[in-house]
C-alpha cells in the first residue's frame, strides 16, 4: 500500500497536532513521562523527529517504495517482551543521566498498556533476548584452562550463555546539548544543515524535543544475572567496545580490537562464574565514528608515509584525512550503563581515558582498569598500542619516548 501522492511538509503548521502526547523527559511514571511515538501509521500521534529503526529506516522506505511493505503495518508485539525484568532504576527518572536512549522503550505493551491497547502505534526501541555464544578463542581459553566449563555460564559444549539487549538511539535534544556543552538551538540548526537538510522539524518545531537519529545502534551482552548489574556489592567486569568490523569479525591484524573484545568476553564469563556479573557493550561507531571508508584511507596514508607506519604519527594521519581525530562522543556512552542501574564497575576493560573519564564523570565508580595482555597484541597492531600508550591511554607498564615511537613500525602497504 502506498501513501498519498502529494507530499506533506512536516514543518507545515497544520502538522502540529493537538492529539499527540507530550513527552516529559525524566518523569518517573512512564504514563506521565509519555511514550516516544516516531511511527508513521498515524502521523497525528507523532511526538518525535525522525522515525524508528535507526539507519534501517532508510531500508524500510526502500521496501515501501518498491511496494513490498505496507505503510499501515503495525508490529504485532505478542510474546516479544523481555525474558528478564529490567528496572526501573533511579537513573531512568534523572533527566541528565540518560539522554541518548529511551529507558521506557522496552516492553511497550507493559509500560504503556492503556495507550498501546487504545491503538497508539508505540514501537520498542529496546529489546532483550537470550543466546549462546560460540567463539573459537573462548574454546582455546577453555582448552588452556583459563576458563572452566561449569554448566551454567560456560556449557558442556563450550558455548557461553548470555542475555543480550539491543538499543536504538533516542535523543532528548536539550539533554544532548547540555551533555556536549552546546546551545540546543545551535545543535538543532547544525544537525539540520550538516545532514543536507534531513529533518526540517529540527529548526521549525522547537516544541518537539525528542529525535530518533538515523544512526547505528548499541548491543549489550550480559554474563550472569542481569539483575545483579545494579547491585554494587556484586563484582562487575565491563568492556565498552566501539565497533571495528575489520578486526572484530574478519580478524584483520592492524589493531587490537578483536583480541581486546574477546579477552573482555573471557573475563566477563570468568567473573560471572565466581558469582559476579559481566557486561560487554558494543557501540556501532565504526572507525572512531568516522566510518570504514575514512578508516581504510587512513591505513593507506599511514603505511605510505615517509618512514613507514609509525606509532609517532598514528593520530596525526587520522586527522589529516578525516578532519578530526575522533567523533565517538564518549560523553553519551555511559547512558547504556545507567539503563542497567550500574553505579560501580569493579573491573573496566579499556585503555581509553576518554571512556574512563566519561564513565566516572557520569557518576559511576571505577575500581580497577584492565589493559590487554601483551601476548594478545598482533605484531602489526604494535603501532596502534604504542601510540595510544604514549598519548596517555591507560597502561600499567612502560611508555615509549618520541624517539622510541619512531622505531615502532607496521607492515608496509604491499606486504
Ligand atoms: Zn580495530
Amino acid at each position: 500500500m502506498k501513501r498519498a501522492a502529494h507530499v506533506i511538509l512536516t514543518s507545515h503548521s497544520s502538522q502540529v497536532f493537538k492529539d499527540s502526547l507530550p513527552i516529559h523527559w525524566g518523569v518517573k511514571n512512564p504514563m506521565h513521562r509519555g511514550p516516544v511515538i516516531g511511527s508513521l501509521t498515524d502521523i497525528k500521534q507523532r511526538n518525535a523527529i525522525g522515525t524508528h529503526s535507526g539507519s534501517y529506516a532508510v531500508y524500510r522506505a526502500l521496501s515501501i517504495a518498491q511496494g513490498s511493505y505496507s505503510t499501515t503495518h503495525k508490529p504485532d508485539l505478542h510474546n516479544t517482551d523481555s525474558p528478564v525484568r529490567m528496572g526501573p532504576f533511579p537513573s531512568w527518572s534523572d533527566p541528565d543521566k540518560i539522554v541518548s536512549i529511551d529507558p521506557w522503550g522496552l516492553d511497550i505493551p507493559i509500560h504503556f498498556k492503556d495507550l498501546y491497547e487504545a491503538g497508539y502505534d508505540i514501537r520498542p526501541t529496546i529489546a532483550v533476548t537470550q543466546a549462546h555464544l560460540q567463539i573459537p578463542e573462548i574454546h582455546q581459553a577453555i582448552d588452556a584452562g583459563r576458563l572452566k566449563v561449569d554448566g551454567k555460564v560456560v556449557l558442556e559444549n563450550k558455548d557461553i550463555k548470555v542475555t543480550k539487549v539491543a538499543f536504538e538511539p533516542v535523543w532528548y535534544l536539550p539533554g544532548i546539548a547540555k551533555r556536549l556543552n552546546v546551545d540546543e538551538g545551535d545543535l538543532r540548526k547544525i544537525l539540520f544543515q550538516e545532514t543536507g537538510g534531513m529533518f526540517p522539524e529540527l529548526v521549525t518545531r522547537p516544541d518537539l524535543k525528542v529525535m530518533l537519529p538515523p544512526i547505528g545502534s548499541t548491543t549489550v551482552y550480559i554474563f550472569g544475572n542481569p539483575q545483579d548489574l545494579s547491585n554494587e556489592k556484586i563484582e562487575l567486569t565491563c568492556r565498552v567496545h566501539d565497533e571495528c568490523n575489520g578486526s572484530d569479525v574478519f580478524g584483520s591484524d592492524i589493531c587490537t580490537c578483536r583480541p581486546y573484545l574477546i579477552y573482555g568476553i573471557e573475563d566477563a564469563a570468568r567473573t560471572a562464574q565466581r558469582g559476579g556479573v559481566g557486561l560487554i557493550a558494543y557501540y556501532r561507531k565504526e572507525g572512531r565514528a568516522l566510518g570504514e571508508v575514512t578508516k581504510f584511507l587512513v591505513y593507506n596514508a599511514r603505511k605510505r608515509q615517509v618512514g613507514g607506519d609509525s606509532a609517532s604519527t598514528y593520530f596525526h594521519r587520522t586527522e589529516c584525512v578525516a578532519g578530526v581525530e575522533d567523533a565517538r562522543f564518549q560523553e553519551l556512552m555511559p547512558d547504556i550503563l545507567h539503563f542497567f542501574g550500574i553505579t560501580k564497575i569493579h573491573n573496566l576493560h579499556s585503555m581509553s581515558n576518554m571512556k574512563y573519564n566519561a564513565i566516572v564523570k557520569s557518576g559511576i565508580e571505577v575500581v580497577n582498569r584492565i589493559s590487554i595482555p601483551a601476548e594478545l597484541i598482533p605484531a602489526d597492531a604494535q603501532v596502534e598500542i604504542e601510540a595510544k600508550k604514549a598519548a596517555g591511554y591507560f597502561n600499567p607498564g612502560e611508555t615509549k619516548t618520541v624517539k622510541e615511537l619512531e622505531t615502532v613500525l607496521g607492515r608496509p602497504i604491499d606486504e
